[in-house]
């Protein structure tokens, strides 16, 4: 399994990165990807690299902490990516929360600008949305994003999803989806194809049922796979196999053995 979203650079993971890192490959978690949030935890997401190659890296400015990005936060990030263009196979997190309190306007022109970025570099980007989708897909048109990505813990319609799939993207499937009463994204996950998807857990974040309260983190990633599984009535081993080819494929890491 591949875990195509865990937050290893946060503090929470600081005191114990190595067993958690053990921990995920014995519970069958053989790489992860770790997105960028801001300057400083990119720094850290290197390091991580340097100890733990199966970490893929994405770079970029997280909607949570647009407040402590300097003014020249582009160019920052645009230097970033251009010194470490060969550990990075995307750009994210970037996107869009109705939730946080950023103007949208201020948000929008940070995305806006990323995601020229993005273009810019030929790299896919890991999408951030809360009560944000008609805002984000206006512009991945507006810009007529063609490097697609990954929708960073989908929640929402079949239609929303199917928006995205159309402009190239993958559905990221987390912790959602193993609780019963998130029915439309349940309903919605259950109707499309496996072929868009992949499993995330958006560590330390997003506990799965049962795990409440807790820190969440990679080696849980198989409660995902068999909701997933039950979801489609298909085996969590079909899952797993589908969910890292699409992985592979959409990064374009295929050849690279991750089993
Ligand atoms: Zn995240």
């Amino acid at each position: 399994m591949i875990d195509s979203h865990c937050h290893l650079d946060l503090p929470a993971f600081e005191s114990d990165l190595h067993s958690v890192v053990k921990q995920s490959e014995d519970a069958g978690v053989k790489r992860f990807l770790v997105p960028g949030t801001t300057p400083k935890g990119w720094k850290r997401q290197l390091a991580i690299r340097q100890s733990f190659p199966q970490c893929d890296l994405a770079f970029g400015h997280h909607p949570y902490f647009l407040t402590e990005i300097e003014k020249d936060g582009i160019s920052t990030l645009k230097r970033w990516i251009k010194a470490h263009r060969s550990a990075c196979i995307a750009l994210g997190e970037i996107g869009l929360d109705a939730t946080v309190n950023t103007p949208m306007e201020t948000q929008q022109a940070l995305f806006l600008a990323q995601l020229e970025l993005a273009q810019y570099y030929e790299l896919p980007v890991i999408l951030h949305h809360r009560k944000t989708h008609h805002l984000l897909i206006e512009g991945l048109k507006q810009l007529k994003f063609a490097h697609g990505g990954i929708i960073h813990a989908f929640s929402g319609s079949m239609q929303v999803a199917q928006q995205y799939i159309e402009m190239g993207f993958s559905l990221g499937i987390g912790g959602t989806i193993t609780y019963p009463r998130a029915r439309k994204t349940r309903q919605a996950v259950a109707e499309l194809s496996l072929d868009h998807m992949v499993l995330e857990t958006d560590s330390p974040d997003m506990p799965m049922q049962g795990r409440q309260g807790q820190r969440n983190a990679p080696a849980y990633i198989g409660d995902v796979a068999q909701a997933l599984a039950e979801l489609k009535t298909t085996s969590k081993a079909k899952v797993c196999a589908q969910t890292t080819n699409n992985y592979l494929r959409l990064f374009n890491l295929e050849g690279n053995d991750v089993d």
